[in-house]
């Protein structure tokens, strides 16, 4: 269906080298769209970009720092010759009492979510602009509209990760680019396994209060990456939107 179809169209995903970012990247890969993985660790990464197939790339990038943002597109468009799709993934978390953390932490939860996100998508643009648009498609978190006691950066970050996503869609509609939210409810992965080790009793509070009665696994944000990535929601911008199994709209 042509308002799904996303042949002919570039993706970066960061993070995609693994957990919800490889999950993403399968639905849009599944679509047609040709695809850049992106992270730190190059062996997983190439693994997942084996996966994929269908011409998919690793570019080894550290979304902390610029050069390796505007390096990663550049790269992108050497490859493939154009951008049109940028999911910002890449995450990060440090568990423990606000009173604890070290400045050092703080900066990291806050340049890997928020900060990264903001170099990608200011790298990215001139290449969404030179394709005629674009769809970016950031990741927020349960944590974009809770708080919790364990994990107080991490919720700083993607609270401003929705703040940014408004604000950017504003900027940029009219050089017809769409910045969308995605918020994840509680996603098997290794960022929300390392959670249930650090927190005594997270996965028993969790499961009682989530209606679909399940964890999420990875596939079940590829869906969602799809539309915000299709002409399907070319009118859709500035969007925070819960993949949740409907956690956060229960009492
Ligand atoms: P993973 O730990 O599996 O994935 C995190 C990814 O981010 C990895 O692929 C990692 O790759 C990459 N990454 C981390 N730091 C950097 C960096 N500095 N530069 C580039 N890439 C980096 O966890 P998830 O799949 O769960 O997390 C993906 C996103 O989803 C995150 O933004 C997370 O906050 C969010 N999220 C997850 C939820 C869950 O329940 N799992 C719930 C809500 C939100 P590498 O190590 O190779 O750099």
């Amino acid at each position: 269906m042509t308002m799904f179809d996303l042949r002919g169209k570039v993706a970066v995903v960061t993070g995609g080298n693994g957990g919800i970012g490889l999950g993403m990247a399968r639905g849009l890969a599944s679509a047609g769209a040709s695809l850049v993985l992106s992270g730190r660790n190059t062996a997983k990464g190439e693994q997942a970009a084996r996966e994929l197939g269908g011409g998919t790339v690793f570019v080894r990038s550290d979304v902390r720092r610029k050069a390796d943002c505007q390096a990663l597109v550049a790269e992108t468009v050497r490859r493939f010759g154009r951008l049109d799709i940028l999911i910002n993934n890449a995450g990060t978390s440090i568990r423990g009492k606000p009173q604890d953390l070290t400045e050092d932490e703080w900066h990291l939860i806050l340049d890997t979510n928020l900060t990264g996100t903001f170099l990608l998508s200011q790298a990215a643009y001139p290449e969404m602009v030179k394709a005629g648009g674009g769809k970016i498609i950031n990741i927020g978190s349960m944590m974009s509209l809770f708080g919790a006691p364990f994990a107080v950066p991490y919720a700083g970050s993607k609270g401003g990760v929705v703040q940014l996503t408004k604000a950017l869609a504003t900027a940029w509609a009219p050089d017809n680019i769409q910045v969308n939210a995605v918020l994840p409810g509680w996603i098997d992965t290794e960022l929300s396994r390392g959670a249930r080790r650090d927190v005594p009793g997270l996965e028993q509070a969790v499961l009682p209060r989530l209606p679909a009665g399940r964890w999420g696994v990875p596939d079940d944000l590829a869906g969602i990456a799809v539309f915000l990535a299709a002409p399907a929601s070319d009118y859709v911008t500035g969007t925070a939107i819960p993949v949740d199994g409907g956690y956060s709209v229960r009492g």
